[in-house]
């Protein structure tokens, strides 16, 4: 494995991707009041460029999407489904889907990142009456685990692994075996699971994130359940502006072992498709950006701030994608979450 210092820079993105949403927020692109109790006091302030801003809003309008067909899907059907946010950081989705339209769809939602970050994850937690309030009705309802490593809500889990290493002992023991109390286990494999990796594969080899996906897979193969998964990543990095992308981490002490595998936007799927999945598609968020964003929308955005780099929001844009894949065992489940 990496050396701690590298981990240690690999945790600091975290850091710069709760910065960027603030920025977002802080310049009306996207809505979201829970992103600022996560951001250090020290970096309350510090908006980031109008590409940046831009690509923030893309990845998110993308994602909230699938997130929401999935959870609309289970609505319909009168089930309720599982999210699971691998590295998921700092991010507020948990809250937003908390308090979004489709919250009653929401069985359980469990994020996985390394010990440090969600140490300081579930004691900013503890710390916003905000965030508390959505979690529980009482204060009862929140505790912590793992030496303060875990925070346990109703539907809300933070669980610390190092996800380089083997399912079959980490995840297994981590989500898969009965509670202390020989309840069930916090992830059931029963109910329909949607999977996040935003921003995380990319830091690990490929060996481990296939063993990661192929884990998913066999838990909820092995009971006829639907999974979905949604990977957000660099990719492409091997051209002239890659390369600078590439660079510009590096010299942060931050290496991307994972982005060599799927070298095109064609190739991008296969992660999924050779790890189990059914059925698997990807977009780059230049794509999305043209054809999925409603035109008032994208007429409210150009208001917002100046935007001058057109052409560099486009290489920047198409360096970047989201992949989704789906394992639907039965042909009836095919039918109503193939999406
Ligand atoms: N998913 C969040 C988002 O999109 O805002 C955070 C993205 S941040 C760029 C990458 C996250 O992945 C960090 O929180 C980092 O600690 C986590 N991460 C990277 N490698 C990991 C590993 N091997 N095990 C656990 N977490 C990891």
């Amino acid at each position: 494995h990496a050396a701690p210092d590298a981990d240690a820079s690999i945790r600091l993105t975290d850091t710069d991707a709760a910065i960027a949403r603030l920025s977002a927020v802080q310049k009306g692109y996207i809505h979201d009041p829970y992103i600022k109790h996560f951001v250090p006091r020290a970096h309350l302030q510090q908006p980031r460029p109008p590409l940046i801003n831009v690509g923030t809003f893309v990845r998110g309008i993308a994602i909230d999407e699938l997130v929401d067909q999935w959870l609309a899907t289970a609505s319909r059907t009168g089930k309720q489904c599982q999210i699971v946010s691998l590295g998921a950081g700092s991010d507020t989705r948990y809250w937003r889907v908390a308090t979004g339209t489709h919250k009653d769809a929401l069985a359980t939602y469990i994020e996985v990142d390394f010990p440090e970050v969600t140490t300081k994850k579930a004691m900013a937690i503890r710390k916003s009456k905000d965030l508390s309030a959505i979690l529980g009705s009482s204060p009862s309802d929140i505790r912590l685990g793992h030496g303060g490593m875990a925070l346990h809500a109703p539907k809300y889990h933070v669980l610390p692994a190092d996800l380089r290493l083997p399912p079959a002992t980490t995840l297994s023991s981590l989500l898969a075996t009965p509670d202390e109390t020989g309840g069930s286990p916090i992830l059931s494999p029963l109910l329909p699971t949607l999977l996040l990796f935003e921003c995380v594969l990319v830091y690990m080899d490929p060996s481990s994130s296939d063993d990661l996906l192929r884990w998913f897979v066999d838990y909820f193969s092995a009971k006829d359940t639907p999974l979905g998964a949604v990977v957000y990543e660099m990719f492409g990095l091997e051209d002239a502006f890659g390369k600078v992308m590439v660079n510009n981490l590096k010299s942060r002490n931050v290496s991307l072992p994972g982005a060599g595998p799927y070298p095109t936007i064609q190739t991008l799927p296969r992660r999924f498709l050779n790890t189990g999945f059914s059925a698997a598609r990807a977009l780059t968020l230049r794509e999305i950006r043209r054809t999925c964003i409603a035109p008032e929308e994208l007429q409210r955005l150009s208001t917002l701030e100046m935007l001058d780099e057109v052409e560099e929001l486009d290489l920047v844009l198409e360096h970047y994608a989201v992949t989704w894949g789906l394992l639907a065992p039965a042909p009836d489940v095919h039918t109503s979450w193939g999406g």
